[in-house]
């Protein structure tokens, strides 16, 4: 059963989203805390609105195995995001907004008919700076069956008050770790201290929800997923973010070590940016959750191998 049904079932679901609404008037939504009103049409860091932008939406079967099971991962595809990283592989809809406002009435909709359409859960992509908007569509859907669990897919730069406010909602949540480093996230993403809240966010993410909980078929159902994008040149900090997990949250967190860089966007204004990783990169990458003991490694696509075997 998804977790927001039971704080529905006690009155609750709608305190929440009150709480979160308020957060909109002078904006602290996420840790940039931009203070601006959104509620009356100003725009912050994520030129993001009152509304929120959906690019796309459907069942996807490119996500994480035990979100794909065999009908696929309802995918909602946010536009915007409180990043702003150079390389990014979406940036036409991270970056560039490209997308259509829905309210929430709309949204309910769209996760009524993933729901319909037989999906395993509600994948709420680049989620952050939209939580609000998120939760005022989600307690129209549960009040017309939404039963699904929710996944938060987030770049990970989550403030944990309002994550606190998303406890009990949240049954799955899947960040990115993308820096080790404080002057290589100000200089890639224009965030010094990502590592930081980052980490914090991570410990409360695993607090609320705790390891990834499968079930028999495959499916999963509640806990945490991290994904680390490895980049050329160690930039990404794969050794002190592995080290993290087998130091500071339990050793069996299911994590994704991603293989996929291609240079996007404004990444050859970095120019240790400007390829893909090698294929010794990426083996040495592995060599560090061999060392910290991780086991619950995502499997790796043969997609994502093939462009840097081929080098
Ligand atoms: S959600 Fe957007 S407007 Fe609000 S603090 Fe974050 S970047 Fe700024």
């Amino acid at each position: 059963m998804a977790a927001y049904l039971e704080l529905y079932r006690v009155g609750k679901l709608r305190e929440r989203v009150e709480t979160a609404l308020s957060l909109l008037e002078s904006c602290s939504v996420c840790p940039r805390s931009c203070g601006v009103n959104r509620l009356s049409g100003d725009i912050g860091k994520c030129r993001t609105s009152r509304q929120a932008i959906v690019s796309s939406y459907g069942a996807h079967f490119g996500e994480e195995a035990p979100l794909v099971g065999r009908y696929g991962s309802g995918t909602i595809f946010f536009a915007n995001c409180n990043l702003g990283c150079l390389f990014c592989q979406n940036y036409s809809i991270s970056q560039l907004g490209e997308g259509h406002k829905v309210d929430k009435e709309e949204l309910a909709y769209i996760m009524l008919s993933l729901q319909e359409k037989g999906c395993h859960n509600i994948n709420l992509v680049s989620s952050t700076h939209v939580v609000p908007q998120i939760l005022e569509a989600l307690q129209m859907a549960v009040e017309s069956g939404l039963h699904l669990p929710l996944v938060y897919n987030s770049g990970g730069y989550d403030s944990v008050e309002t994550l606190k406010i998303l406890d009990g909602i949240i049954d799955i949540y899947m960040p990115d770790m993308k820096y080790d480093d404080e002057e290589t996230a100000r200089e890639v993403s224009g965030i010094r201290d990502y590592p930081e809240v980052n980490r914090a966010a991570i410990k409360e993410m695993h607090r609320q929800t705790g390891d990834l909980e499968i079930s028999n078929d495959g499916v999963a159902q509640r806990g945490l997923m991290v994904r680390h994008l490895v980049l050329p040149q160690g930039l990404a900090g794969t050794k002190g973010i592995v080290h993290f997990f087998s130091q500071e949250i339990p050793r069996n967190t299911y994590v994704n070590i991603m293989a996929q860089y291609r240079p996007c966007y404004k990444a050859l204004q970095i120019p240790d940016l400007g390829r893909r990783i090698s294929s010794a990169e990426f083996r040495e990458a592995l060599s560090f959750t061999q060392e910290a003991g991780l086991s619950r490694l995502d499997r790796i696509h043969p997609t994502e191998l093939l462009p840097i075997l081929s080098q």
